[in-house]
């Protein structure tokens, strides 16, 4: 069985003494010791969050560039990562996808960097509001899974988590159906038997991102092959504990 798997996606939210807080508010809280949780704060508080947070909880940086060093202003490496304990990147996000103009072969090349250098990588896939209405989501989503299964070897599927969050229910209120995300879910673990392989498939965690609340997870985590989220907006709050708990 695949472990429940909840991230929570800080985002460009939070200053030291909020993050100190949820971090502390996590620490302290009774969680599902069957759900991992990792989270994902602004890079420049993952050290001071890997240092407070409790050692089961996971970190994860929101972003890693694909190049080991050098002249590239403003990025941070695998490395870099590495040497501050950081174990996870959140590698294409649509926010980076649209607003920073990430394409699919750029995510693929980081993720492939990521593994390379001991991470792993919760990788972020979706598709647009226009793209869901002329039809095209499992084209759009198994296009940008193509670009990484270019790169990574079988082996180091076992190094991905894969969440899909469309990108018209994230921050949106507007969560998918259970029906929508399941459908969608068990098209990526049907691509992932026939490009992959049976096992990949099968032990391969896929999340579903998107408006996710304390009031929408129980019903969603029912879903067979939904095995866990990736949390914006609530993680910040108390209620990212409920939706670790999801399943209980
Ligand atoms: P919200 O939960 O705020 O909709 O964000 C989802 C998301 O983008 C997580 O990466």
């Amino acid at each position: 069985p695949r472990q429940f798997f909840v991230g929570g996606n800080f985002k460009m939210n939070g200053v030291t003494s909020t993050i100190k807080s949820i971090v502390s508010n996590l620490n302290n809280s009774k969680r599902d010791p069957n759900t991992e949780v990792v989270v994902a704060p602004p890079a420049l508080y993952l050290a001071l969050v890997r240092e407070l947070a409790d050692p089961s909880v996971g970190v994860a940086a929101q972003n890693v560039y694909d190049k080991p060093n050098g002249a590239f202003t403003g990025e941070l490496s695998v490395e870099q990562l590495k040497d501050a304990k950081i174990d996870w990147a959140i590698v294409g996000h649509s926010e980076r996808r649209v607003l920073l103009r990430e394409d699919d072969d750029f995510v693929a090349r980081k993720t492939k960097a990521a593994i390379d250098g001991g991470l792993s990588v919760i990788l972020c896939i979706g598709e647009s509001l226009e793209e869901r209405e002329a039809t095209k989501t499992i084209e759009v989503v198994t296009r940008q899974l193509n670009a990484v299964a270019k790169l990574v070897s079988e082996e180091q599927w076992s190094k991905i988590v894969i969440a899909y969050e469309p990108i018209w229910a994230i921050g949106t209120g507007k969560v998918a159906t259970t029906t929508q995300a399941q459908e969608v879910h068990a098209a990526i673990r049907k691509w992932l038997g026939e490009t992959i392989s049976a096992k990949v498939a099968d032990e391969t965690r896929i999340l579903y991102g998107g408006s996710v609340s304390d009031g929408n997870c129980k019903d969603l985590a029912k879903e067979k092959d939904i095995d866990g989220f990736l949390v914006g907006g609530a993680s910040l709050k108390p209620a990212f504990v409920d939706i670790i708990n999801a399943r209980l």
